[in-house]
């Protein structure tokens, strides 16, 4: 069947004893065992829960994977992720990664004896001189947060196989509704759930897809070791989130293409970032890869922080707000918000300047939020 059929239908049939078409909400830490170690497959919460259980083998069938697990948040999802790699691991990860992502490693980095690379994973050449050498993991984010930059998923596994790594993405900006990287060859996605499979900036959650059945059994039980889980009501709204993915990443892309070509072109933007565009600098590559370009759009202004601080006072429907990927539109600043634990020489030299920002487009009308940016950018 086709994605949009298989988001809905996945995995999730109707509840097997009453019928009900939703899962539901299995509010127990516990469950009853008929003698010492004989139970229905439930034993503890942290270890399981039916509710999440729906959750995390909807999430294995959608990206593709033998197993999906849900954590409490993305961060929580790669901390148990880096669990798997003793001091002494070489982990090569892109250079632009989420502000969180990158903190996590470099504290893995000094506290734990992992070396962790960070380079520029979208150029070829340095993918070829990086993985030379063996490597443990390849850790990438396409699109990229936030300047949308996008890596050659085949092309890095390919190197990857031959370093030795196993190759995770960070699947969040694109969702599986629009790229899946098991397909191009990946061992594991991560999702920060409480962006675009959530999708209503209601929930903090996050997940890890295996490919493999070995890697599935192993993360399951490092995901009960380490115990950084979501409440079953967190898991039901992330379900009740991803029945409508397929909607609501066209209608955040229709968005996102009016709001991006209205910039481009405006005198007061020095760059748009946006895949779809045909000035991005990779976008055979996304459309080769990629069967969308997402509702994310960065754009670099003129005159650097105060025209830019201008700019995100007079915008009314983009909400001034960390985050991305939910019904409403937000807006944020990535050097003083979501990247401001990164370094300011590190920032600057990826290319996140103080003219920067990031627009997650919603799903109101385009209009009002072409309108929104037009209004915030007269005059400058
Ligand atoms: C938000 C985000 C994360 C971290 O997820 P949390 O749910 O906030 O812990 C990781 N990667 C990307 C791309 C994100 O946008």
């Amino acid at each position: 069947m086709r994605f949009n059929t298989r988001l809905i239908h996945d995995a999730q049939p109707p509840d097997p004893l009453t019928g009900a078409v939703n899962p539901p909400i299995y509010l127990s830490s516990t469950f009853r065992q008929s003698a010492p170690n004989r139970h229905r497959g439930y034993v503890y919460g942290r270890t399981g829960n039916p509710t999440r259980a729906v959750l995390e083998a909807a999430l294995a069938a959608l990206e593709g994977g033998r197993a999906g697990l849900a954590f409490s948040s993305g961060l929580g999802a790669l901390t148990t992720l880096l669990e798997q790699f003793p001091s002494g691991s070489r982990i090569v990860a892109g250079d632009d990664l989420y502000g969180g992502t990158w903190r996590l490693l470099d504290h893995h980095r000094r506290q734990f004896g992992v070396r962790v690379e960070f380079v520029d994973l979208g150029d070829p050449a340095v993918v070829a001189e990086t993985l030379a050498r063996p490597a443990d993991l390849v850790y990438l984010e396409t699109p990229s947060n936030p300047l949308l930059r996008l890596v050659d998923i085949a092309a890095v596994v390919r190197r990857a196989r031959a370093a030795g790594a196993v190759v995770a993405v960070d699947n969040t900006f694109a969702t599986p509704a629009l790229q899946r990287p098991i397909e191009l060859g990946a061992d594991i996605v991560l999702h920060s759930t409480t962006k675009y499979l959530g999708g209503h900036s209601d929930i903090i959650g996050g997940a890890l897809v295996l490919k493999e059945h070995r890697a599935a059994a192993r993360y399951a039980w490092l995901q009960n070791a380490v115990g950084a889980v979501p409440s079953p009501f967190d898991a039901y709204l992330v379900l009740r989130g991803l029945r409508t993915l397929g909607v609501r990443m066209r209608a955040h892309e229709e968005a996102a293409r009016a709001v991006a070509e209205e910039l481009e072109g405006h005198r007061g933007v020095r760059r748009v970032f946006y895949p779809g565009l045909a000035s991005h600098p990779q976008h055979r590559l996304a459309r080769r890869q990629m069967s969308g370009y997402g509702g994310i759009v960065s754009v670099e202004l003129r005159g650097g922080r105060a025209p830019t601080l201008r700019f995100l006072r007079r915008l009314k429907v983009f909400t001034l707000a960390e985050s991305l990927g939910g019904v409403e539109s937000l807006v944020d600043h990535p050097a003083t918000m979501t990247h401001a634990s990164v370094p300011e020489a590190e920032r600057l030299a990826h290319g996140v300047t103080d003219g920067l920002v990031r627009l997650s487009c919603g799903i109101e009308d385009p209009a009002d939020l072409v309108d929104d940016v037009r209004g915030a950018l007269r005059g400058t």
